[in-house]
């Protein structure tokens, strides 16, 4: 494959979608947003953490290995495991106790937004989207803050009888309290000496408290469903967070309830508006119940677009009853592309959708069902995008505007990601997939359904990497409707 030419593609892709984000109307982004607060830890940190507590105590809390932070000695001592091998962690809160214990003993360096709906929310209203809103159930005056102050990045609040559209800062719920992960990161060679035990950090690691209160559900207040058509216009939807319902609640209620709503949610937004396309990003579910509730429930039927890197391939085609393919997904081995894509096409059929976005670091692969209205080098467009957005974030750690996007297009494009599409094209050419001169544009054309697969640019030394796998699949999704939108104001 001709690196140069792909650069081009890259580069014409930009100014194509740049060009169309202006016919999106507007765009939907629910559920889950969170604070997350980084702390770096020094020398002089671990010794005033050690010194709050009794060195022996914590010793033998690290004996007993908690699988949960309930207080201040709980996350001593998994620090400490943490650190002693140089492994990241990340371990469940239910109460906000440790949160308030650990802002008034050790504070943080900075904070930022955290999950998916927050951070694709603030990218789309960054890149300019006519509107973008956001909806999260638990919009506290605290999480209200970390949305970008920007005229096009609304959420809904509930008025008397009705629902209006306003700026996160001020459609926050009175008296909310917010979910704060806290990530610890520390360095490789820190000394740390507790308890009679002596040790050295061996390599730089995070340790991630990852607050899951009580009160936490996956659900649309009432009202705002009553009212979703306050909302509109909306051209589409991206949907996230679904790997927070859990199997049963305190109060009875079970996954089947949020599960139930959740359906009821998606099927409104559609009979507003049938031409609405609604994407669901996934994300890592350890609970397979839910994940296969979540996929056969909620996604298969009822929605259009799904975006999801390689692990949640396999996660996925686990739980619908495809080992086998799932395991060679996994194994990363040298056909891994060829399973992957194998992995995509079931994901498509299985779960009747229209498009599945599968990213990778160096390629992403696309599978649409037939009959998508737009052509393959439309949807190829769309990709490129948002590789061009994964080097924006990458290179540059935020994207606050389309011209900070638009930096993207120096970072080059992967050869490690260029030799994989490589290998799967002798794979296709061989099995009479396409022909050579298709695949170099990234086309395959299938019995049942197309494919567009892209060489993608990659940061070597990334500022940051979080929400990169975001960025990817909402700027794609957002681009494809732009281009849909687009096509259809000149018809
Ligand atoms: P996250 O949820 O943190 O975004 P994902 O695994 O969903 O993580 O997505 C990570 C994706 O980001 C990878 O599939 C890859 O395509 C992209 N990516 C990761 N690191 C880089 C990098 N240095 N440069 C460009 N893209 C990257």
């Amino acid at each position: 494959m001709d690196i140069q030419e792909w650069e081009q593609r890259h580069t014409d892709a930009f100014y194509n979608v740049k060009g169309a984000l202006p016919y999106l109307e507007g765009m939907f982004v629910a559920y889950n947003s969170n604070i997350d607060a980084i702390k770096h830890l020094t020398d002089k940190d671990l010794s005033k953490l050690i010194g709050l507590f009794n060195e022996a105590e914590i010793q033998a809390r690290v004996e007993t290995y908690p699988r949960e932070i309930k207080e201040p000695l709980d996350f001593a001592a998994r620090l400490l495991i943490s650190m002693r091998e140089g492994k990241a962690a990340e371990i469940p809160t239910y109460t906000s106790d440790i949160h308030e214990w650990l802002k008034e003993n050790l504070g943080f360096d900075y904070a930022r937004m955290g999950g998916q709906a927050g951070i694709i929310s603030n990218l789309l209203a960054s890149l300019g989207l006519n509107k973008v809103v956001a909806y999260i159930p638990w919009l506290s005056k605290e999480q209200a803050e970390y949305f970008v102050a920007s005229d096009n990045l609304l959420h809904p609040k509930v008025e008397g009888e009705k629902v209006v559209l306003k700026p996160p800062k001020k459609a926050f719920k009175p008296g909310a309290e917010s979910k704060v992960n806290w990530i610890f990161e520390y360095s490789r060679d820190l000394e740390i000496t507790c308890g009679g035990s002596k040790f050295r950090v061996p390599r730089d690691n995070r340790l991630i408290i990852s607050s899951r209160p009580k009160w936490l559900r996956l659900d649309m207040d009432r009202e705002i469903y009553e009212h979703l058509d306050s909302l509109l216009p909306i051209d589409g939807a991206i949907l996230s967070g679904y790997q927070m319902i859990k199997e049963q609640y305190e109060d009875g209620s079970t996954y089947r309830d949020y599960v139930c709503h959740s359906v009821k949610a998606i099927e409104k937004l559609k009979s507003l508006n049938p031409e609405l396309r609604i994407h669901v990003e996934l994300t890592s579910i350890q609970n397979r119940v839910i994940r296969k509730a979540i996929l056969t429930e909620i996604i298969a039927k009822h929605v259009h677009s799904l975006g999801l890197d390689t692990v949640e391939v396999a996660n996925a085609l686990n739980v619908l009853g495809h080992e086998e393919l799932s395991y060679s997904v996994i194994k990363k081995e040298e056909n891994g592309i060829t399973s992957l894509y194998h992995g995509a096409v079931q994901l498509l059929k299985d779960l009747s959708l229209e498009r599945v976005h599968v990213h990778s670091l160096g390629f992403y692969i696309c599978i649409l069902a037939k009959g998508h209205p737009l052509t393959l080098k439309e949807h190829r467009d769309a990709l490129l995008f948002s590789s061009t957005l994964a080097g924006a974030k990458a290179l540059n750690g935020k994207i606050e505007n389309l011209e900070e996007a638009e930096a993207g297009l120096e970072v080059p494009i992967s050869s490690k990601g260029l030799e994989d599409l490589e290998n799967f094209k002798l794979y296709c050419v061989g099995k009479k997939l396409c022909t050579p001169e298709e695949f170099e544009y990234g086309y395959l054309y299938g019995a049942d359904h197309d494919a567009v697969l892209i060489p993608s640019k990659v940061v070597n030394q990334p500022k940051a990497t979080v929400g990169i796998g975001d960025a990817i699949s909402a700027g794609a999704f957002a681009a494809m409707l732009a281009r849909m939108k687009q096509s259809q104001s000149r018809e």
